[in-house]
């Protein structure tokens, strides 16, 4: 892997077209067809590579992506999703029959999907804080096979420490999955800190413009094939059209993020010192609870943040109403800076105690940077905080 990320985004996993193309053309196609039943039968044997179905993923479009992504997670092998949870599922399907812990805060749907589908099939799913790691040493010392977590984690931006957690796993023969989504392959490679899965929404930064719904899983080719039969029959393919419009976003990744890091910190430094704003969530500030460990493994800070405004909950719903360039939505990663208020929308469905006990306060706001100018931004947010 001697080429550098920004060469790798553009070219890796590119194939030729007989019409030169620059890049992969859609192949929207559902099946292909073969001269004889021996050449189709080597194909489905798995003799000779070739396309044959596209909900098997077996189709151009969907595996030139697929190449794309594993070079840029610097992984075996990648496979490509519908959605963010549709891989999370299907990787917890295919390694988590013998327990999963989650540390630390995840997305509303990954803790969902584990503290009740997964649950409800009689697999020991535990949910725990990311400082608890020797309540999860002790689990996965009783056998509980998969540690799933996210850094940095949603909403209060908190850093774990991936190369420890991933020698904890080891000594106990469990696997280690990080959601990657927050940090994108531009900013944490978690494979070469020692994960042995990463994960994303690449509805977020991959995707990078709020048009896309897709998911990814990537790894080790022997960890990563017993994951295929369960995408194929639970029919979590992603969409050919969707695979090229991932491929074409993948190719600006890293001058996209590389951007929203800078603005990010500009946005983050101001807010620290706006009389009206009482904390500020940033791995990238020097003073943050994070930021050493974040040091350490992430090349740059991201693109999200989030402040406690002043004056509660009210005041909090107040200026994410003001706000003009930042737009009132859920998501993250694209284009356009949005802002939430996790109390209100990602963590609205916990009580008021188990959000105080995860340290999201009502005043909080998380704030997603997008393209825009940081001047703009910054303009913005002190006329809705004035
Ligand atoms: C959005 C998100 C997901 C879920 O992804 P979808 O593409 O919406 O299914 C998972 N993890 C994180 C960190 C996310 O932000």
């Amino acid at each position: 892997m001697s080429e550098g990320l920004s060469t790798r985004c553009v070219h890796a996993g590119e194939i030729a077209d007989a019409h030169g193309s620059p890049h992969t053309p859609i192949y929207n196609t559902t099946t292909f067809k073969f001269p004889t039943t021996a050449d189709l039968l080597d194909v489905v044997d798995g003799r000779k590579p070739g396309s044959l179905y596209t909900r098997y993923g077996l189709n151009p479009t969907i595996q030139a992506l697929e190449a794309k992504l594993a070079n840029l997670e610097g992984a075996e092998m990648a496979w490509a999703f519908c959605s963010g949870m549709a891989a999370e599922a299907a990787l917890f399907l295919a390694h988590g029959r013998d327990g999963i812990v989650c540390l630390g805060d995840a997305y509303g749907g990954t803790l969902e999907l584990l503290g009740e589908q997964i649950r409800s099939f009689d697999v020991r799913t535990h949910l725990l804080r990311g400082n608890e790691l020797e309540l999860a040493e002790s689990r996965i010392a009783d056998g509980c096979g998969l540690v799933f977590l996210e850094t940095p984690t949603n909403p209060t931006l908190e850093v774990l420490d991936i190369r420890r957690i991933a020698e904890m796993c080891h000594r106990h023969a469990a696997l280690l999955a990080i959601d990657n989504t927050f940090a994108s392959p531009v900013n944490q490679s978690p494979l070469e800190l020692g994960a042995d899965f990463v994960v994303h929404s690449a509805t977020k930064y991959l995707g990078g413009h709020s048009d896309l719904t897709a998911g990814v899983l990537a790894g080790r080719k022997d960890l990563l094939m017993p994951v295929w039969a369960w995408r194929k029959n639970l029919g979590s393919m992603i969409a050919p059209e969707t695979a090229a419009l991932l491929s074409r976003s993948l190719r600006t990744l890293v001058v996209r993020v590389e951007r929203q890091n800078r603005t990010a910190l500009a946005v983050a430094e101001a807010m620290a010192r706006h009389p009206r704003v009482l904390r500020v969530f940033y791995p990238g500030l020097p003073d943050f609870p994070g930021h050493e460990v974040a040091k350490k493994q992430m090349r740059d800070f991201g693109g999200i943040l989030s402040i406690e405004v002043a004056g509660g909950g009210e005041a909090a719903t107040r200026v994410a109403d003001r706000l003009k360039l930042f737009a009132l939505a859920p998501s993250l990663g694209g284009a356009e800076s949005l802002v939430t208020q996790p109390c209100t929308t990602t963590h609205h469905g916990l009580s008021a105690d188990e959000r105080a006990r995860r340290g999201i306060s009502d005043a909080l706001l998380r704030l997603s940077i997008g393209l825009e100018d940081a001047e703009d931004l910054i303009r913005d947010l002190d006329q809705a905080l004035a």
